[in-house]
């Protein structure tokens, strides 16, 4: 792992498992305590003493635009290192390192547009504001987007003018330490970040509570973000959220019936179901739910299931034999709750036995308060069920804890707008899912967490916000 830009040891290793093979591809350090607290150190001195806190705006914008170069020449290489790691469709992989490359250039473009404000005031006196760094930020983050979770983590703290710790998912650490060495060769400072690798109970906790780190940034399930708000609150760290969802995709009867059909099923089975934002719950109006149901079950058929390293894949394994169990015992609850109407199955022929798939799986009829209908299942599982009409649409998108993201499909824009504005979810789509665009703030409602990553609310998330008052009276008080 990388920590004061140094490759570091620790005493305990961490097995790497390509989950299309079931076979160890790596073994990495297993991260401790005191190799967090080492990497927090190196941090915080790169923070408070340099080189990190002398080094302009303009040049930390200009090392991510050459860190986005960098990751462009070794797209193939990182896309690789992804779909082997943790079981995206090798395409998918190839459209994230793309991202993250233009991530890391939106931020780099960003450095330099850092503004504070002037404030007139009821006095003969200037406020003003300024916009200063976090500091240390430690960011933790999931295994579904392991290269574009870095980059959604990296480039606003660095444009910020924050230094990080960050930590990968256990099961996905390897893009993350790639693109250390991308950063080390195109010239980011020593201690400026640091790549802790491990587990969640050691090495993430032993941030969340580390005197010396300021923020810590965190995606990945509720569970576990909800222990975190906890354990950070004796160092009183700020907080940024990105956690589960269950998310509504709504199709009226008035939709384009292929283009709704083709976007609940990408909605849902993109990047394997393994999204925080995926389309999990499909909800049909009754008029055309039968018909609707029928072409769903039909054109599922066509995920195509497979090694992900192939171009023609559509969805790869699970990332874990441990995801999988769990993904596997849902689908055990919901055939006891609902009608499966495609899938439901781990394939056993042939390649497909040696790693951990799951068919694309779809249920319908399945009732409100079913189990899969409520609970975030993180895999290839969709829930389907009919609405009777736009009050009982957004009445049951709006049933659940979560509100992270919500799609809407229907002709009419007026009605959209309105279903779009009642639902309490952070990100919506009309007539499409899961485009995500770097300029526009990502994160949820309720208990889909709180705070936002990209845009400029992504870069406002690392600053701290300062006002400075300068007196214009020569005269003193004169209060005593
Ligand atoms: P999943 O996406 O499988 O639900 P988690 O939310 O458990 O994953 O994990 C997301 C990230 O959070 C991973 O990097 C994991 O190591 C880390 N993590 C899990 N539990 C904790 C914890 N209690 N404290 C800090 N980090 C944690």
């Amino acid at each position: 792992m990388f920590i004061d830009g140094e490759w570091v040891k620790s005493n305990k290793t961490l097995p790497v498992v390509n989950p299309t093979t079931g076979a160890t591809m790596a073994t990495v350090p297993a991260a401790t305590a005191s190799d967090v607290d080492r990497a927090a150190q190196a941090a915080r001195k790169a923070f408070d003493e340099g080189p990190w806190k002398t080094t302009t705006a303009q040049d930390r914008g200009k090392l991510l635009f050459k860190l986005a170069e960098a990751i462009r020449q070794n797209a193939d290489d990182l896309a690789k290192t992804d779909t082997q790691n943790m079981g995206k469709p090798i395409v998918e992989a190839e459209f994230d390192v793309n991202d993250a490359a233009n991530c890391f250039e939106y931020y780099g473009g960003l450095a330099t547009k850092i503004h504070g404000q002037t404030l007139t005031v009821p006095d003969n006196a200037v406020s003003m504001v300024m916009r200063e760094p976090v500091g240390v930020v430690g960011q933790i983050i999931p295994w579904n987007y392991p290269l574009l979770m870095s980059a959604w983590k990296l480039g606003p703290a660095m444009a910020a003018g924050c230094t990080s710790v960050l930590k990968p998912a256990e099961q996905s650490p390897l893009s993350a330490l790639k693109l250390a060495k991308l950063m080390e060769q195109v010239g980011f400072p020593k201690g400026v970040v640091n790549i802790v690798t491990g587990d969640g109970p050691e090495a993430g906790a032993a941030m969340v509570v580390h005197p010396q780190i300021d923020k810590i940034a965190f995606t990945g399930g509720t569970e576990a973000g909800k222990h975190i708000i906890k354990n950070s609150a004796d160092t009183m760290k700020r907080l940024t959220m990105e956690l589960g969802g269950k998310n509504p995709n709504l199709v009226f009867a008035d939709a384009d019936f292929n283009a709704a059909v083709d976007g609940a099923l990408f909605g849902a089975f993109a990047n394997q179901g393994e999204v925080c934002s995926a389309g999990s719950r499909l909800l049909v109006e009754e008029s055309i739910y039968a018909k609707f149901v029928k072409e769903l079950a039909e054109r599922g058929k066509r995920v195509k299931i497979g090694d992900p390293m192939k171009r023609e894949t559509k969805m790869g394994p699970l990332v874990s034999k441990e995801h999988r169990e769990r993904v596997l015992s849902y689908i055990a609850i919901g055939k006891k709750e609902a009608k499966l109407v495609l899938g439901g199955g781990a394939p056993t022929d042939g390649e497909l036995a040696k790693g951990w798939f799951v068919e694309p799986t779809i249920f319908v009829d399945v009732a409100e308060n079913a189990r899969i209908m409520r609970e975030e299942i993180f895999g290839p599982v969709l829930a389907v069920a009919p609405f009777k009409n736009e009050a009982d649409a957004i009445r049951m998108a709006n049933d659940t804890p979560y509100g992270l993201a919500a799609g809407v499909w229907t002709r009419d824009v007026m009605k959209g707008l309105r279903v779009m504005k009642e639902i309490r979810a952070g990100i919506q789509w009309l007539n499409t899912y899961h485009p995500t665009y770097n300029e526009a703030p990502w994160g949820g409602y309720k208990q889909s967490g709180f705070g936002r990553e990209l845009g400029l609310f992504g870069i406002e998330a690392y600053l701290e916000v300062k006002q400075l008052n300068i007196n214009l009276r020569e005269e003193p008080i004169a209060w005593y």
